[in-house]
């Protein structure tokens, strides 16, 4: 079948193409295809193509302002016959490019393995059956339905077609949805104008269509041209994006510096080797080497901790945004309710009937006053029930352990309640078989279905949310003979007291029409139907998100409630699950969306500060409601599944799509996936995201200090004219060695107690917080000192220079061992936190002081780095070097909490 490829499909007709790839325009391809095919044609994947090659990628890893700096030195030292300084420089730029270069492949990695994991699934028809397939599976020739929030799964021809509508921009970048149908084209015709074609990657918006797969994987349109997003671009963040333009800038900061340094060296009358060494001590110094690799290695452990807790993230910056999120604007059923549709209560003919029974089991009764009724005698009742069968796309299965659901939870509660009657589904559609239907799409909140039955009479049933059904009706079914006069306003009185006990209300109708008709339009149902009753159904918050919705509150960040469900239901809901609004009148509490529609966009931003839910909402409101929040200033996360959604997804900081219960196109624009669509996770999300940025915080806190003390040590020697206390290479050892062995242990430091206790990060604030300065300049200056302290104190001994320096060495060393215990926390005292909670930390601290031993001992190390072995009694000097830079930080930390906890009391 190779020769396919290269086919015409849409200038083929129907048959032709059904033909040549050898399928039944009804039945689809048989068991026994699928798995030849498959074996043949391999799976409907696309291979990921770098977007980088990986020698680009690791060559760019040298190209940023610092490691040039580096590369100057590495040079400089060259040219000045210092083998070792230049080949150590030299080593520090390799390992930090291997470094930078594996993390950032294995981010990518990681990133393609996750939404690997996304990959959809698509429904088919296979031996006459609709099944559900991952995408993978597909071949040549299967049938795919098509429905609104579908991402098409292969290279399609449309067979069947209804108000198709595909957004195409994945293919040809026209955002404008495209119309389909499914004509044969007589001419060749650009891809954009294949209307009959359905093309893997798009989107679509609207409709549903029937197609048979004519290619799949690489052998797709995009497969050819193979857009799939490369990887290296979705690694930057605000904050990596800080870093490296605040590492412009210090480039020049510390060009000038060396150039001091140079300068004044020569005054001192130096060698200009002797000056230039200093120099390039000074850049390797103050150039912090293990700030990008502790980076990325840091969102990439928050990317996986987040994703074991059912929260994928598809996009980096919302790794860190999610720390600092202000609202948290989430959809109601499903996501703060467990979506375990009960009919509770049924309205029909006057009357109405309780419900027995919980969950999707049909075990339980309907009653009126705790009576069952007699069914025969209750003839609208029945038809209700009827018309929720019949206009009902899902499905319930008896699995021999328990009862299995496919589709909407909404509709299966209509299955269970009609089985509570003995209704059956497969044998009324027996009798009143199903010709067409009108699908659920959430902007008109209905569904039709159009049915003819063997004496020729045709009905279209209809179900939706109440105004929308009421608004279609002009008369109140009693039985198949008699009906009366409509009273909208007893209806929706009865719908609202329905939902004013937290239910979700359907209203159903029918109509009687031309047994000729064979299609179901919008115009068909707008006006003359029958109102036949509405179904109540109850749909308990979820207990966990009840306790997330209170640790949000907690940690400062505001719940809101959005929900195309009546407002009735949403409040009562809300209040249920413990939601609050500073909104002082019950009726400002929740709004619909008829009022916001109303509304300016003042007003708006005026009311999204009150109001607690918002009910009805269309997802054009979404998005304005994301806007108007945004203009108050705040962090929003929005939840959203459907289609619609998307442009609030791409709207929100961090747009959030259901892994199950959403739609491909919701996904496509999310920022973070939730695998098991619940609230609880959002919360779950943001208290990583904080934790990941404290740990961030808490590295830089405790690594700028070192850098900053390095620079001032060197200048300090040029300017006084003395010899220097720690030469390059023995700067670049200290940094390589405690970035790695100290500073990275941080990454495994715990959550804080009480980090949801706390108000939302300001992302507008320097990562650096103001109140650190004080602290990192302290640090800073107290490891200078102890430093030259011991460097002059031991050639005042008469001690050699290479001693001198190993002594400077270990009380930098020994002075950031002090310290990075004071920085597991910027907040507790390291006891509070327990001394050993953190054992990787325990872990490097131990290797870093063999290390250091090493440095000190061996005679290699000695010879390489210029460091000689030291007295016990040195020893001693050292370790008091560091319990000063312990005394001083941990003192300064608590004045500083007890001011600030004074400040706010
Ligand atoms: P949400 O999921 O936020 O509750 P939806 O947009 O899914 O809101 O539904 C809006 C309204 O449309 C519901 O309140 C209900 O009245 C109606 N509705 C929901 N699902 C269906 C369906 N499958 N068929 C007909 N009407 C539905
Ligand atoms: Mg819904």
């Amino acid at each position: 079948m190779d020769t396919l490829d290269v086919k015409n499909w849409h200038q083929m007709s129907a048959d032709e193409v059904v033909g040549c790839v050898q399928t039944d325009t009804l039945k689809g391809l048989d068991a026994c295809d699928v798995e030849q095919r498959q074996q043949a044609q391999g799976l409907n994947r696309l291979t990921i193509k770098k977007g980088k090659s990986p020698l680009v990628l690791f060559l760019l890893q040298f190209n940023q302002p610092l490691v040039i700096i580096l590369l100057a030195a590495t040079l400089i030292t060259f040219a000045l016959k210092e083998w070792v300084d230049s080949g150590v420089i030299f080593a520090v730029v390799l390992v930090n490019a291997i470094i930078g270069f594996t993390q950032e492949l294995k981010a990518i990695k990681a990133i393609e393995a996750l939404s690997r994991g996304m990959e959809g699934t698509a429904t088919v028809i296979r031996s006459g059956k609709k099944q559900i397939v991952s995408v993978a599976d597909l071949v040549l020739g299967d049938l795919v339905l098509l429905q609104s929030g579908d991402k098409v799964p292969a290279d399609v021809r449309l067979l069947r077609v209804r108000e198709l509508q595909v957004d195409e921009s994945a293919l040809t970048g026209e955002s404008v949805a495209v119309q389909k149908n499914s004509q044969q084209l007589t001419h060749d015709s650009q891809l954009a104008d294949r209307k009959n074609m359905g093309y893997s990657s798009t989107l679509v918006t609207y409709g549903t269509a029937v197609g048979v797969v004519v290619a799949t994987g690489d052998r797709t349109e995009i497969g050819r041209i193979n857009a799939l997003i490369a990887g290296a671009d979705a690694l930057a963040t605000p904050l990596t994006r800080k870093i490296a333009s605040f590492s412009a800038v210090l480039l020049w900061v510390i060009l000038g510096l060396a150039g001091l340094t140079v300068l004044a060296g020569l005054m001192h009358g130096e060698s200009l080797l002797n000056a230039f060494m200093a120099a390039v001590a000074l850049a390797v110094g103050a150039i912090p080497e293990g700030l990008p690799a502790a980076m990325t290695i840091m969102l990439a452990i928050g990317v996986s901790k987040m994703a074991q807790r059912h929260a994928i993230i598809r996009k980096m910056p919302a790794v860190e945004t999610l720390g600092s999120t202000t609202v948290i604007c989430s959809d109601k059923t499903g996501t703060l309710t467990q979506n375990q549709m009960t009919v509770q209560r049924i309205f029909a003919g006057h009357e109405l009937f309780d419900l027995t029974g919980v969950g999707y089991a049909p075990e339980g009764s309907i009653q009126q006053n705790a009576i069952s009724v007699e069914l025969a005698t209750k003839n609208a009742l029945v038809e209700c029930l009827k018309a929720g069968l019949l206009c009902n796309d899902s499905r319930l299965v008896y699995t021999g352990t328990g009862w299995n659901i496919e589709g909407d939870p909404t509709e299966v509660a209509l299955l269970t309640a009609a089985l509570k009657a003995a209704l059956e589904r497969d044998a009324l559609e027996q009798q009143l078989p199903r010709i067409d239907t009108l699908p659920f799409e959430s902007q008109h909140q209905y569904m039709a279905t159009l049915h003819t039955d063997a004496e020729h009479e045709s009905l279209i049933y209809m179900k939706g949310s109440v105004e929308r059904v009421l608004a279609c009706c002009d008369q109140h079914y009693l039985d198949e003979t008699q009906s009366c006069q409509i009273d909208r306003a007893v209806l929706e009185q009865t719908a609202h007291q329905l939902a004013a006990n937290g239910l979700r209300v359907l209203a159903f109708a029918r109509k009687r029409v031309s047994s000729q008709q064979t299609r179901v339009s919008h115009e068909d149902i707008a006006h003359g139907m029958s109102f036949v009753g509405l179904q109540a159904m109850m749909d308990p918050p979820r207990p966990e998100a009840i306790s997330a919705v209170l640790a949000c509150q907690r940690a400062g960040i505001q719940v809101k409630m959005i929900t195309g469900d009546h407002v009735g239901t949403a409040a009562a809901i809300a209040h249920q699950i413990g939601l609050k609004s500073v909104a002082s009148q019950e009726s400002n509490f929740a709004i619909s969306g008829h009022r916001l529609a109303e509304m300016d966009d003042q007003q708006m931003i005026q009311a999204v500060g009150q109001t607690a839910v918002f009910a009805r909402v269309s997802p054009e409101q979404k998005l304005r409601l994301v806007k108007a929040l945004q203009s108050r200033g705040e962090i929003v996360a929005m939840t959203g599944d459907g289609v619609n959604d998307a442009p609030a997804l791409k709207q929100a900081n961090i747009g959030v799509a259901m892994g199950v219960g959403g739609t491909e196109v919701a996904k496509e624009a999310a920022d973070m996936i939730l695998t098991d669509d619940n609230f609880s996770t959002i919360e779950a999300a943001v208290e990583e995201g904080r934790a990941v940025f404290d740990n961030l915080v808490k590295f830089i806190v405790w690594t700028i200090p070192t850098n900053i003390a390095e620079g001032i040590i060197i200048l300090l020697a040029v300017m006084l004219g003395i010899v220097l206390p720690i030469t390059p290479v023995q700067i670049l050892w200290i940094n390589m060695t405690t970035a790695l062995f100290l500073g990275m242990t941080l990454i495994f430091e715990a959550k804080e107690p009480g980090i949801m206790e706390r108000p939302p990060r300001d992302p507008k604030k320097s990562v650096l917080p103001r109140n650190m300065l004080v602290s990192v300049g302290l640090v800073s200056l107290t490891l200078v000192a102890c430093a030259f302290a011991l460097f002059e104190w031991a050639l005042y001994q008469g001690q050699s220079l290479e001693v001198a320096r190993t002594m400077a060495i270990n009380a930098l060393v020994f002075g950031e061992i002090f310290y990075l215990f004071n920085c597991r926390s910027l907040r507790y005292s390291m006891l509070s936190l327990g001394f050993f909670s953190n054992r990787w930390l325990i872990f490097g601290v131990l290797l870093m002081v063999l290390f250091q031993l090493l440095l000190s001992y061996s005679s290699i190390m000695n010879q390489l780095f210029g460091t000689a072995p030291l007295a016990l009694t040195d020893w001693l000097h050292i370790l008091a070097a560091g319990f000063t830079v312990y005394a001083i930080t941990g003192s300064e930390k608590r004045l500083r909490c007890y001011f600030e906890s004074r400040a706010i009391a």
